[in-house]
């Protein structure tokens, strides 16, 4: 079959594709069952497990709260529960399970089956196998932090995030969540400094509390909860595109003449084929407990959110992975394919992922939660202040943080957050900080309420977070919002950076308090002092305005604010110890795992875009000009005959001629990538700035020649699935 009647096939799949029905739990009597029932029936979590005994839960419980090692009669019971509470459900493998410096997960499934002394088979889980694993560290990226001869690496059983159940086909496996560390110790993975900046953060944030008057506080838990956005297109574009395959994005197409202009997706009616998914996936992830909560439509055609409730950050972080890995696995049970690139198609939105961060105390205090009266509550002010400082200070690493080749496409293009890391405020709270650092009085003004103009429903109290949509770090109610966090990423890292900022702030700042209430301040008088002071040296990172003008570029100019606009251009703060010294400092990464992130991350920039080029250059050259020539040559014999018959028209020669300018220019763009590509240097580093700086440019002219090609060609000749294909129909 050509391309051409396989995309026409394609197109008649997927407008005609049923809705699958798959089946919701009912309970003997045949009613559905309610959420509440099957809620977390997929995890088994130490901290709640009927299947261990109360008294050893509690010590278990204890442990984690101390911090300290458990004990091997203690791992023993949990192992036998646990295995037990998994065979019963099917499993018969288990797994570490853990997030190596990819950003994705990874696994290597142990059966439980084992002889006893007579070669009789049993199903078992020792201690030590639930404790430690020993996956073979040599083919994770280590950024050279080890040797191959010494390429021993272990994962260690995280207690304080669940176990869970993960379900094929047909089989089932109990996953353990693990840290991956290094013979050395040194962690080889995202979760391990989420864990150490958690705990600074906690430490910093409790001794906060203490200091000004709330002495019960013994812990405090960074809360996080993800916002997922992500693009289903129907499965047969998808293998007809192997842009998507090979690189999650089409690296070209003509868009569509109906965009996103009429912003009629969002919050519109969700599809039926759509629906049916997310009816499945929230089933799916409520019996894993994770509290999915929001399902919507996105802005761009084709494009589709889901939030889940907060909750403690390394749990949150975990959980979405989780979500990422099912909505890929449960979008192809629908015939779909979900993209989490940050930018799967040029000229809509791109996804990214509203990381929502906040610190709770153990008394049940957040601490960015306003009072009813915002002026008056200074411990909110000093906090915010904190926050606002630890960002001014710290932006180089946040932007370092959601730095990637995807996220590229969104950050600094001209309708996502920009690369600038600046803070939105809101404007209440934005005049009270403004007051602060000018030493004046804040008097609240006008109305409080909203008036919506219609008697019959009730006003609402104003939100005193304006939305603001452009800010890559907004304000809203209570918490904070990380905008500029790429889709695809997993949300440890850019965690981690965001604690060990706050906690490092934190710190200097009950120093200073300390000093301020011995020297005989009140503790509201020191919390605004505090604030006063955090305003007056950071009130530069403040912006209420539009972030995607270009104004704002000018002016963050002018303010001396970064503006790191690639990935080769963030990577590079990673080697500059002023920058990062906040972090050795904290103990949340030692130095050489700094610089085995940077390692890492510039060689993963480099082989994702060289993969882009490789698919470009093979596209055109196996699809797109094949094409134009082919229309080339039909065009050619209409001219043939219209000499033959004296014919005088003028259309055919245009197109004739436009279609063979296109052709030209993509194979001389196309064969200069390709050159540029095999002349690229050895030194990473080096590598990354020419791909950033020179083969990118290249590579996005070459789009645009190719998308001008598609708009002149026959749409029935073009052999790949247009934009309006894969983004209307389903
Ligand atoms: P949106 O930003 O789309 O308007 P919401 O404001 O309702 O959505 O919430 C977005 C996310 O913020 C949800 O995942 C919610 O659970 C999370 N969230 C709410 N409060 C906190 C908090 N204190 N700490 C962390 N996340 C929070
Ligand atoms: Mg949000």
């Amino acid at each position: 079959m050509s391309f051409v009647s396989s995309r026409q096939k394609s197109k008649h799949i997927a407008v005609n594709r049923p809705e699958r029905i798959f089946e919701r739990p009912t309970d003997n009597s045949g009613n559905f069952q309610r959420v509440a029932d099957y809620y977390g029936q997929n995890i088994f979590h130490v901290s709640d497990a009927q299947e261990i005994p109360s008294e050893i839960r509690n010590e278990l419980n204890q442990a984690v709260k101390d911090g300290a090692i458990i004990s091997r009669e203690h791992a023993k019971i949990v192992a036998e529960a646990v295995t037990e509470w998994a065979i019963k459900r099917g499993a018969t493998h288990f797994t570490h399970w853990f997030q190596p410096l990819t950003g994705s997960t990874a696994e290597k499934h142990d059966a439980f089956l084992d002889f006893n002394g007579n070669e009789i088979p049993i199903e078992t889980l020792s201690a030590s196998q639930l404790i430690q694993g020993e996956p073979d560290a040599s083919s994770f990226p280590n950024g050279g932090s080890r040797s191959t001869f010494e390429a021993r690496g272990y994962t260690a059983w995280d207690l304080t995030s669940p176990m869970f159940l993960k379900k094929g086909a047909q089989g089932t496996t109990l996953c353990i969540p693990t840290a991956f560390v290094s013979y050395h110790g040194e962690a080889l993975d995202i979760k391990t400094p989420l864990l150490r900046s958690v705990s600074t953060l906690s430490h910093e944030a409790t001794r906060f509390m203490n200091l000004v008057g709330h002495k019960d506080v013994k812990k405090v838990n960074v809360t996080c909860g993800a916002e997922q956005e992500y693009f289903l297109i129907d499965k047969n574009f998808y293998f007809e595109r192997p842009d998507l395959v090979m690189s999650g994005r089409a690296l070209f197409g003509a868009p569509s003449s109906r965009n996103q202009q009429l912003d009629d997706h969002y919050f519109g009616a969700i599809p039926e084929r759509v629906l049916s998914f997310m009816e499945e996936l929230d089933l799916e992830l409520h019996k894993l407990g994770i509290p999915a909560k929001t399902r919507h439509n996105e802005v761009a055609p084709g494009q589709f959110e889901l939030a889940q409730i907060f909750r403690d950050a390394n749990i949150a972080a975990d959980n979405n992975q989780i979500v990422m890995a099912l909505i890929e696995e449960i979008a192809r049970r629908h015939n779909f394919v979900a993209l989490l690139h940050e930018k799967p198609f040029a000229g809509i939105n791109g996804s990214g992922k509203h990381l929502n961060w906040s610190m709770a105390t153990d008394t049940g205090i957040n601490l960015l939660g306003p009072g009813d009266e915002v002026h008056q509550n200074s411990r909110f002010l000093a906090f915010t202040s904190v926050v606002i400082e630890a960002v001014k200070r710290h932006s180089k690493m946040l932007r370092v943080s959601i730095a990637s080749q995807g996220n590229d496409h969104r950050l600094g293009a001209n309708e996502a957050p920009p690369s600038i890391i600046s803070v939105f405020t809101g404007s209440t709270i934005g005049k009270v900080l403004e007051a602060i650092k000018d030493g004046k009085e804040f008097t609240p003004e006008g109305e409080i309420t909203l008036d919506l103009g219609a008697d019959q429903l009730a006003s609402l109290p104003q939100d005193n977070t304006d939305r603001n949509r452009t800010s890559p770090f907004a304000f809203t109610g209570n918490k904070f919002e990380f905008r500029a966090v790429g889709s695809s990423q997993a949300v440890g890292f850019p965690l981690t950076i965001l604690n060990g900022a706050v906690a490092s702030v934190l710190k200097e700042s009950n120093d200073i308090l300390e000093e301020s209430i011995a020297s005989g301040n009140s503790v509201d008088k020191a919390l605004l002092l505090l604030c006063e002071k955090w305003m007056k040296s950071s009130w530069d990172v403040v912006f209420n305005g539009d972030g995607y003008s270009d104004e704002w570029l000018v002016e963050a100019e002018a303010r001396g604010l970064p503006n790191l606009r690639t990935t080769a251009d963030a990577l590079p703060v990673m080697l500059d110890t002023q920058e990062t010294s906040f972090l050795t400092d904290l103990g949340v990464y030692r130095e050489s795992e700094i610089l085995t992130r940077y390692n890492v991350l510039t060689e993963r920039y480099c082989s994702l875009r060289e993969i882009e080029f490789h698919t470009m250059i093979d596209m055109i050259n196996q699809y797109i000009v094949p094409a134009g020539i082919k229309f080339k040559k039909d065009v050619a014999e209409v001219l043939k005959l219209q000499k033959e018959l004296k014919i005088e028209s003028t259309v055919e020669i245009d197109v004739y001629k436009k279609i063979n300018l296109l052709l030209e220019t993509l194979y001389e763009d196309s064969r200069n990538l390709a050159n540029m590509l095999k002349a690229l240097p050895e030194d990473e580093p080096e590598r990354s700035r020419q791909i950033a700086q020179q083969l990118m440019p290249l590579s996005e002219q070459i789009a645009t020649f190719v998308g001008q090609l598609e708009t002149h060609m026959p749409t029935e000749q073009w052999p790949l699935p247009s934009l309006y294909d894969m983004l209307f129909l389903r």
